[in-house]
């Protein structure tokens, strides 16, 4: 099949080697996260700002405060607020969470499925079977979740905020900065400025710091759209969830979904190909109608919770991303999240990544005696894998979509787990 993806995206794909690359640090000690909070020495007193409260940004600085940090984290939104819908939360970002606190919260918010699978677009018949649950925790020695995006953002926020009250100010929105030998200076909108010894910019896909940083390289729409929805699972026919979190994959289109806030929500997300669409925001409503239209020929399963969506809780949005940066860091400041590597959502590890940021960052600074080394220790450890799964998300794009018989082969189905990325564990991995 053709597609309508935009070709040029395609072109660093030819040099990906098969596995990412370890960062070549393993001579240096991994003191994991647990074992020294609060071992910060000298750079203690270090002013850090972070630009971004979204999950990698307050990820980060839940994780400097473990360590005795005082990070002041700007955001642009007046309130945090309940915006967002799934976010998958694999083990190698599970460990984080439980090492900065929220373990808890997340048996409390997260639904932990004890299968999953693949199905094919037009029987609907479960080719793959994935083990989840148990198994996951055994194996990784952390879980497998799946919450609501707003849910995991609260709790982090009250992890942040009961540490430091003063630890997030809204209404902050980011313009500018100038950076001279002993720090930075910020500016924000409305006339408010700041001073950072560091700063990261965990701004998020439309990064104004990564524009401060490496001048401005538009992101490009990829030609994958997205329809998110929410349906609560009392409206399904018994039997339409079943595994409780599936993919379904077919020439240009998947459709993923699974059940959130204890059971009660389907969350699903369909990802189709358009050549014709630009809008953006993560809040454009979409039709039942459109989708369905977009999924004729689909099974009844896909079908009946598309048609089950309450009217006004269907959206859309288009995917854009950025060719991968080859250095993150300015002088004293430096990215995390979707700032340094928007991804593609095929592998479910847009959240992840910048959750694994957010907890390596703090340890650099945490091992470090300068903020030259902090930010260096950062960027090795983290930039080789990032960008991996950076350009690993886009292949896995082209092959759920090309319809590929392939993809329903046991053994033979692309995922984050089958990529060996859940083996990973930020807060122990050297730095
Ligand atoms: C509103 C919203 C809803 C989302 N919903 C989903 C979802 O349903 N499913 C999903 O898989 N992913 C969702 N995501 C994306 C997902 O959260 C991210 O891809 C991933 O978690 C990486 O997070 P991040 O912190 O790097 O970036 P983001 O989550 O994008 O956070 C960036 C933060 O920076 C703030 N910011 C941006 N510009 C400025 C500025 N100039 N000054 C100050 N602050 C600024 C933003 O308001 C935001 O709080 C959503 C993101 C947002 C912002």
């Amino acid at each position: 099949m053709k597609g309508l993806v935009n070709r040029s995206f395609l072109s660093a794909l030819r040099e990906q080697p098969r596995s990412w690359p370890r960062c070549g640090l393993a001579d240096r000690p991994a003191v994991p996260y647990a074992q020294n909070p609060g071992n910060v020495a000298g750079m203690s007193q270090l002013n850090i700002a972070i630009i971004g409260a979204g999950i990698a940004g307050l990820t980060a600085a839940r994780a400097l405060q473990g360590f005795g940090f005082k990070p002041v984290v700007y955001e642009q939104a007046p309130v945090l607020g309940e915006v967002g819908a799934g976010l998958t939360v694999s083990p190698n970002a599970t460990h984080v969470l439980n090492a900065i606190g929220l373990e808890g919260a997340l048996e409390r918010i997260g639904m932990c499925p004890e299968r999953g699978g693949v199905k094919h677009w037009k029987t609907g018949e479960l080719l793959v079977e994935i083990s989840r649950g148990n198994e996951m925790r055994e194996k990784y020695g952390a879980a497998y979740y799946q919450v609501h995006r707003a849910d995991l953002h609260r709790e982090l926020a009250d992890l942040v905020v009961t540490t430091d009250e003063q630890a997030i100010r809204t209404n902050h929105s980011f313009k500018g900065l100038e950076q001279d030998s002993d720090g930075v200076t910020l500016f924000f909108e409305k006339g408010h400025s700041a001073r950072a010894d560091v700063v990261i910019g965990a701004d998020g896909v439309r990064s104004r710091v990564r524009e401060q940083l490496f001048g401005k390289d538009t992101p490009r729409f990829t030609g994958y759209m997205a329809f998110r929805g929410l349906v609560p699972f009392a409206h399904l026919p018994a039997g339409t969830i079943e595994p409780s979190s599936c993919l379904s994959t077919g020439p240009g289109r998947s459709f993923t979904r699974y059940l959130i806030r204890g059971g009660s929500l389907v969350n699903f997300v369909g990802l189709t190909e358009r050549d014709d669409w630009r809008e953006e925001g993560w809040s454009i409503r979409a039709t039942i109608k459109e989708m369905l239209d977009e999924y004729s020929g689909w099974y009844e399963g896909v079908r009946t919770i598309i048609a089950a969506t309450p009217p006004d809780g269907l959206f859309k949005w288009a995917l854009f991303d950025r060719e991968p940066l080859p250095e993150w860091t300015r002088g004293r400041v430096t990215l995390i999240g979707d700032a340094a590597h928007p991804m593609l959502p095929f592998l479910g590890q847009g959240a992840a990544m910048g959750i694994e940021d957010g907890m390596v960052v703090a340890r650099a600074f945490a091992a470090a005696d300068s903020v030259d080394e902090a930010l260096r220790r950062y960027v090795e450890a983290r930039l080789p894998r990032a960008n991996w799964v950076m350009l690993e998300s886009r292949k896995t794009a082209l092959n759920y979509h090309s319809g590929r018989e392939e993809n329903f082969k046991p053994g033979k189905h692309v995922s984050a787990e089958s990529l060996g990325l859940m083996a990973y564990n930020p807060a122990a991995v050297p730095v």
